[in-house]
């Protein structure tokens, strides 16, 4: 099974009411999480309304008692903190500006050390979010400074890891990106020149009309008004680490990042995958969704035929804790079924983006063959996950990884299946077209753009240093 998401972000200005545009645009992030979801606007004052479960349900079709022209929005995955609505987003606080939100996407690799800080200093905590420390932090120096820019800057001297973030001050929107982009953040045009937005990915802008302008840069902070965005650079002039995952699995694949369209790389790594791992076989079949446009790749290269071998049952819901083996192998069968039609008899290679335990591939790999595949072939779109990412993603301890320590024929053998073929590290840079270094590859590595405490980072460098 792929890891977790992380979370989603949308922050409009414009002249007119926006609770529907980011409600529109939270439902269009929905992938990057489905905890908990949540909108604050601002009208004379800020108001939050946020509650857990899937966009629709929190909201119930309705955002419109949200009044304001301005505001920030937010789905979360939980990566910090655990899954409960005191630590659902956007945070709101007071400051000596009057209450400002916070919507944040990633991991502060420090948070719980500032925590420690600050609670020495007589600093009181609701949760246990970096959201929380962030939004404190924020305010604490606005107060000082009473200047947004040099507020930010203090802020982002002081924290290490993945964010970007849009943050809702009086009647704007910041949108802020770590200084090595690790996270997605882009910025569009409001239809009929009314405003701007900042959001995760594309999608967003698309469903509400928005015209992409451009992503925010590594270290950048724009502040959006209804009438313009102004470009401050906070920190900077390192090389970006953009989050390898976002193109192979987290992002939608209609959303275009860093200018790479997410179908077009996922395209070229099934085709990839084909070259560097071909096997005879009858039928290519994805692991749906995540492994669909690896897959049609892998097909197109062959020309063994893609077959929808796999069913997933979309109408689930929120899976609870089973209390018998046999409720849970059933609710297995339930979330995915065979066509046995495409199946019975045929050498299938099944194609997913990634393997993280290997428990869900194996039971896909046995659903295969109890709808009498005669062999099945693994291929992943991404090399093997050795390490944690504390970045932002739902993989945190290194003993859960199948591909830790074992031979692509060992891990062949814990999955149950007669090959496994993962693309290779080149495979994945040339497709996503950006330089090596210019990615984030830690857990493929172990090796992490910035100080992890007992991790190796790559191009080490101290905060001091920026
Ligand atoms: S460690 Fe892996 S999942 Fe985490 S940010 Fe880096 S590439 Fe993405």
């Amino acid at each position: 099974m792929p890891p977790k998401e992380a979370c989603g972000i949308v922050g409009i200005a414009s002249t007119r009411p926006v609770a529907f545009q980011l409600y529109f645009g939270l439902r269009a992030l929905q992938h990057r999480g489905q905890e908990s979801a949540g909108i604050a606007t601002f009208q004379d004052k800020i108001q939050c309304v946020k509650g857990m479960g899937l966009v629709h349900e929190v909201f119930q079709d309705n955002p419109s008692d949200l009044p304001g022209a301005c505001g920030i929005a937010h789905v979360r995955y939980s990566t910090t903190g655990s899954s409960k609505i005191e630590n659902s987003q956007p945070v709101v606080a007071s400051s000596s500006t009057g209450d400002i939100a916070l919507a944040h996407n990633g991991d502060i690799v420090n948070a719980d050390a500032i925590r420690k800080e600050l609670k020495k200093l007589g600093w009181a905590f609701i949760t246990t979010t970096d959201s929380e420390v962030l939004i404190r932090l924020l305010a604490n120096e606005l107060a000082s400074l009473d200047d947004i820019p040099r507020a930010v800057r203090n802020l982002m001297r002081r924290i290490v890891g993945s964010y970007s973030m849009v943050v809702l001050i009086r009647d704007r929107v910041i949108a802020i990106r770590d200084p090595l982009g690790i996270k997605p953040l882009c910025l569009g045009r409001l239809p009929d020149g009314n405003g701007y937005i900042a959001a995760s990915e594309t999608v967003a802008l698309d469903v509400i009309g928005a015209e992409f302008e451009r992503d925010v840069e590594p270290g950048e902070m724009v502040e959006l008004t209804s009438r313009e965005t102004r470009s401050h650079r906070i920190l900077g002039g390192r090389r970006p680490a953009h989050c390898m995952f976002e193109w192979v699995y987290f992002a939608r694949p209609d959303s275009v990042l860093a200018g790479r369209y997410v179908y077009d790389v996922r395209r070229c790594i099934g085709k990839r995958i084909a070259q560097e791992h071909p096997v005879k076989a009858d039928v290519i079949v994805p692991v749906p969704d995540s492994g669909r446009t690896h897959a049609q790749g892998y097909s197109e290269e062959t020309g063994i035929p893609y077959e929808e071998g796999l069913i997933k049952n979309r109408y689930i819901g929120r899976t609870f804790i089973l209390p018998t083996k046999e409720a849970r192998e059933m609710n297995v069968q339930l979330k995915l079924n065979a066509v046995r039609s495409r199946i019975q008899g045929k050498r299938v290679v099944l194609v997913d983006d990634s393997i993280v335990r290997g428990t869900t591939t194996r039971k896909i790999v046995d659903t295969l063959r109890r709808a009498g595949a005669t062999q099945v072939h693994v291929r992943i779109g991404s090399p093997p996950i050795i390490a944690p990412c504390y970045l932002g993603i739902d993989m945190k301890t290194r003993d859960q990884f199948v591909a830790l320590n074992r031979t692509s024929p060992e891990i062949a053998a814990e999955i149950g299946a007669d090959s496994v073929g993962y693309l290779s590290m080149d495979g994945l840079v040339e497709c996503i077209g950006l330089g090596r270094n210019d990615l984030c590859l830690g857990c493929l590595t172990g090796e992490y753009p910035v100080e992890v405490p007992g991790e190796k980072a790559r191009f080490q460098v101290k905060l001091d240093s920026y």
